[in-house]
């Protein structure tokens, strides 16, 4: 349930209509506009009387949402969320490319990879220290070692970085990380989720294999419930009878989310299309859909990676389309 306040109500005033609602165990969130302040009522809102609500002096408006995610909902939080690591913005009309390796390999590997995309233009890091893989036997990443040559090449390079978590028990290891990547497979992980609800760190939470952007939502709302709201969407592709590509872009889940949602959203053309030739339009494609950012695979020796290699692009192929991307993005406004 939302309530909009009248222009002019007091602080003194919403307070006591909060604390009146905290008493019948509604939790509220407030969101305080330049004109007006909405509340966004949490939890059984059934026992409240909305006729009663709406009689009050100070309320304008209310209205039931049918929608299950409050804090994630644009209808409570009309302004975009804009996330900040290091000078990177995301959101609310800042645009932030993401790049590097599926997973660090190597010192010279992550810096190089580091190195060249920086020089492109790239605003944040990518590197799996922690891969979720579908074969025992296959390569698990450098796990803390991993972070710690991401954290070298944070150094070196000065770009924030972003990883994966797989279990809540590594979380010490990622307190120099600047966003938390929350993968795929992990995307129901309710237990993880609202254990990272209770950091402060950004989170990019993936949409899962196979689940609706209503599910996505409610993901993010096990983080935002427990007090994190700096969540970041990230369409990755969905699985579909198509076996061409590796998964299905969902391109339309951009517009989709940018109404249902004020958290940023963001593209990830290499796990959706499992092929670096298809990389580069999809990724035009979502940044002319209107993505907060892009999230691409980017390996110094595509053929020898050790993961993802068919669907990384090289340095130079990834300058070409930051050039590209930057273009279209001039073209939009
Ligand atoms: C990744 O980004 O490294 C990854 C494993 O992607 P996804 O969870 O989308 O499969
Ligand atoms: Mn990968």
């Amino acid at each position: 349930m939302i309530a909009v306040l009248k222009h002019g109500t007091t602080a003194d005033q919403a307070q006591q209509l909060v604390t009146w609602l905290q008493h019948m165990n509604i939790d509220v969130h407030i969101s305080e506009g330049q004109e007006v302040t909405v509340l966004g009522l949490i939890g059984d809102t059934s026992r409240i009387d909305m006729e009663l609500l709406s009689s009050l002096e100070i309320v304008e408006s209310v209205k039931r949402v049918s929608e299950p995610f409050k804090q994630a909902n644009r209808k409570f939080h009309p302004k975009d969320t804009v996330i900040q690591v290091g000078n990177a913005k995301i959101g609310g009309g800042h645009f932030a490319m993401i790049a590097g390796p599926c997973s660090v390999e190597s010192e010279e590997q992550i810096i190089e990879v580091a190195t060249a995309v920086k020089a492109s233009g790239a605003d944040i890091l990518r590197g799996g220290a922690f891969k979720p893989r579908t074969s025992p036997y296959a390569f698990q990443g450098m796990k803390e070692k991993g972070i710690e040559l991401l954290l070298k090449a944070k150094a070196a390079t000065g770009l924030p970085i972003i990883t994966e978590i797989m279990n809540i028990r590594a979380l010490d290891l990622f307190a120099d990380v600047d966003i938390i990547q929350v993968g795929a497979r992990n995307m129901q992980n309710f237990d993880l989720l609202q254990e990272l609800g209770k950091t402060d760190k950004p989170i990019l939470l993936k949409r899962g294999l196979a689940n609706t952007l209503q599910e996505l939502l409610m993901s993010a709302e096990y983080i935002m419930s427990e007090g994190n709201e700096n969540v970041i969407l990230c369409e990755r592709g969905i699985r579909t009878f198509e076996t061409y590509t590796r998964n299905t872009l969902d391109l339309s889940a951009v517009s989709v989310l940018h109404d249902l949602t004020h958290l940023p959203v963001v593209v990830d053309p290499s796990h959706a299309t499992g092929k670096a030739k298809l990389v580069p339009p999809m990724a035009l494609a979502a940044t002319a859909a209107g993505a907060d950012g892009i999230m691409v695979e980017v390996h110094n020796n595509p053929a020898c990676a050790l993961c993802d290699g068919a669907q990384s692009l090289t340095p130079a192929q990834f300058d070409s389309l930051n050039q590209q991307v930057q273009k279209i993005r001039e073209a939009m406004v």
